[in-house]
């Protein structure tokens, strides 16, 4: 039994169109919030079998999460070394799992640094998008995505380090879908992947300037860009209001809460603004709905504000 769940898939009339069927992918429902578990909780029960006796994550964000969860399912204790900068809603989720946070230097480098650190013979590190049980566990979506509904025209997916998209793609090929172009979402002050597909090779972007925290990785892993050159991926970029927007939209919509990084996908959907040519001739897309725990109903009345769009949710 694998420590993800089958997440539904249901088609979304309100992100469709005439002649354009939309099927949501509801990775947001897997039960730390995000796909992540997915390949995480696959890269931990290897580990487990053999022989790790502790797991080690360098992600105050989802993917700690992931871990956090897998490592309590597996009954394995779970250390987290995370930046100062993460926020403390995102420790105490890790500490409610039952992690031991650590909190070590000014950013995510730092603290993987730290993480690396701690690492022997029977611990494991649990990287958040760049290893091969990952992209090899994130691939199950398209599986179930396949035996659940119609072959899809097109995917629209988020990309941080990569790890959905080279996850995704796989998934892609082993079903035969070599044809299946896919929509790879970053907000424009994330955009490492897209700074990966023009300069050819995969680059530090410096600094993240996104509200998309999920999407923050400074630079792809090489498996990204390998994708791209052997499948049809188009970068696509979208605004931080845009993303938040389709965040607080889909709240209405589809009474889910999910991150802007999930939100940057959903945004490309939107029937406002100017349809990406490759929607426009798929009949069934296909959209990774990957979620976000790191956002709460507060968070998102604050990035309303800030965005200058209207909160579906208000206060009383
Ligand atoms: C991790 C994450 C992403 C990006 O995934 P990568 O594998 O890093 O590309 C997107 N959305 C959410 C909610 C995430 O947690």
């Amino acid at each position: 039994m694998p420590l993800h769940i089958e997440t539904p898939l249901i088609e979304s009339p309100l992100l469709g169109a005439p002649g354009r069927r939309v099927w949501l992918k509801m990775e947001a429902l897997q039960p730390p919030g995000s796909f992540k578990l997915r390949g995480v909780g696959l890269a931990c029960e290897h580990h487990a079998r053999r022989g790790a006796r502790r797991l080690v994550s360098s992600s105050g964000g989802n993917a700690g999460l992931a871990v956090a969860w897998s490592g309590r399912a597996l009954g394995l204790p779970v250390t987290v070394v995370v930046p100062q900068t993460t926020p403390q809603r995102a420790l105490q989720a890790l500490r409610d799992l039952g992690a031991e946070v650590q909190v070590h230097g000014a950013s995510w480098q730092e603290a993987h640094s730290a993480a690396l650190a701690l690492i022997t013979a029977d611990a494991a590190l649990i990287h958040p998008f760049d290893d091969p049980l990952l992209w090899q566990g994130h691939a199950s979506l398209i599986a179930e995505a396949a035996r659940q509904g119609p072959k899809p025209g097109a995917v629209v997916l988020s990309v941080g380090g990569g790890g959905l998209l080279a996850g995704v793609v796989r998934g892609l090929q082993e079903q035969g879908w070599h044809d299946v172009p896919v929509l790879a979402v970053e907000t424009e002050g994330a955009a490492s992947f897209r700074a990966a597909t023009l300069a050819g090779q995969t680059v530090d972007i410096g600094a993240i300037t996104s509200r998309a925290t999920s999407l923050g990785a400074r630079r792809v892993c090489e498996q990204a860009l390998r994708c791209w050159r052997e499948h049809p991926v188009h970068s696509v970029l979208v605004s931080d209001a845009q993303a938040i927007a389709a965040s607080l939209r889909f709240v209405d919509q589809h009474r889910v809460v999910v991150e802007p990084a999930c939100g940057a996908s959903l945004a490309v959907l939107a029937p406002q603004g100017p349809l990406h040519p490759v929607l426009a001739r798929s009949h069934e897309v296909l959209a990774i709905v990957c979620g976000g725990a790191t956002a709460g109903v507060e968070m998102m009345r604050e990035w309303a504000a800030e965005a200058g769009v209207a909160a579906p949710v208000t206060s009383s």
